[in-house]
């Protein structure tokens, strides 16, 4: 087994953005998507913000060009996490495709790694009880865009050993982080808090109390927030708020986590946000 040695499994928003920090940070991240056009996609991503931020003057050519030539890509889940000493799942926020990838990754990866999921609202007790290894399974979960936001929620299923969360919690640190330990409830609290606002914002909109732009600017420029509930429902993917709010209302069972239908509408569109160009605002083609 490599400690340095890091699966990382979906190359979306958040799977792409968890290769790019580790790869900072010298570790030797793989990229895992279903298909090559999903990974190019992924590593596109990561090429677009490392060139942001040579220009920001952040990193030099160099540094940029060596952070990108460490992430491996492949479309193989079983060979990319033979070696792994950590792989984490960010995948789909749906309960029967993590769990494929739960049952994969327990059956390949070294019996002594961890198995972490960044799941935004999943019960991390459920994907433990899918794997050989519950002790081993815990929440790691980033916040979007992951090289950029300090915090780490750590999340601690039921079955999850004392040592899993504090080596997650160590090595969140190492990568810059600020781990915060929580307790495996449907949103953890970032998106038990979170999900309501952005929802309540989708509401205030679709009854036609102010535009998109207004109902954020309030929460700027009132609030202190540094983007809208709109625009931050943009950049984490209408699709991720549906579902995630899908979980709170499923599993906490109450009525104030019912999706806005606006929501849901921008979501049959196809309008998901920065990833498609539109969802409550309108994006350049390569906003992302
Ligand atoms: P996304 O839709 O951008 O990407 C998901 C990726 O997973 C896709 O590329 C898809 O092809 C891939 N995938 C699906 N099934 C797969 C499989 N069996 N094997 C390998 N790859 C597979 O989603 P995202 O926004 O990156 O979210 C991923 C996870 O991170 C979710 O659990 C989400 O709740 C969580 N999360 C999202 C955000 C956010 O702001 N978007 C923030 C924190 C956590």
């Amino acid at each position: 087994m490599n400690q340095r040695r890091v699966g990382v499994i979906g190359a979306g928003t958040m799977g792409a953005g968890i290769a790019h920090l580790f790869a900072e940070r010298g570790y030797s991240p793989v990229l895992v998507d279903l298909g090559r056009p999903q990974l190019e996609n992924g590593l596109a991503v990561v090429a677009h913000n490392l060139a942001r931020r040579v220009r920001r003057g952040v990193i030099g050519d160099d540094e940029a060009r060596q952070t990108l030539a460490r992430i491996e890509s492949s479309t193989v889940l079983a060979e990319a996490v033979a070696e792994a000493g950590l792989v984490i799942e960010a995948v789909t926020e749906q309960l029967s495709v993590k769990r494929t990838v739960f049952e994969l990754a327990d059956l390949h990866a070294p019996p002594e790694a961890i198995l972490a999921s960044n799941t935004s609202s999943i019960s991390v007790t459920a994907l433990g009880a899918f794997t050989s290894r519950p002790g081993s399974v815990v929440g790691m979960h980033f916040m979007n865009p992951a090289p950029v936001m300090a915090l780490v929620e750590v999340v601690r299923g039921l079955a999850t050993e004392d040592a899993t969360v504090r080596a997650v919690t160590d090595l969140a640190k190492k990568l810059g982080k600020t781990p915060v330990e929580v307790s495996d409830f449907p949103g953890f609290v970032s998106n038990r808090v979170l999900m309501p606002m952005i929802n309540e914002a989708a509401h205030a909109l679709m009854e036609g109390v102010a535009d998109a732009r207004a109902v954020d600017d309030v929460m700027r420029l009132g609030m202190n927030h540094p983007l809208g509930p709109l625009a931050l429902a943009d950049l984490i993917g209408l699709d991720v708020c549906l579902d995630i709010l899908e979980v709170l209302r499923t599993q906490l069972g109450e009525a104030r986590f019912k999706p806005c239908p606006l929501l849901r509408k921008h979501v049959e569109a196809g309008w998901l946000g920065r990833k498609s160009g539109r969802g409550f605002h309108l994006y350049e083609s390569d906003a992302r």
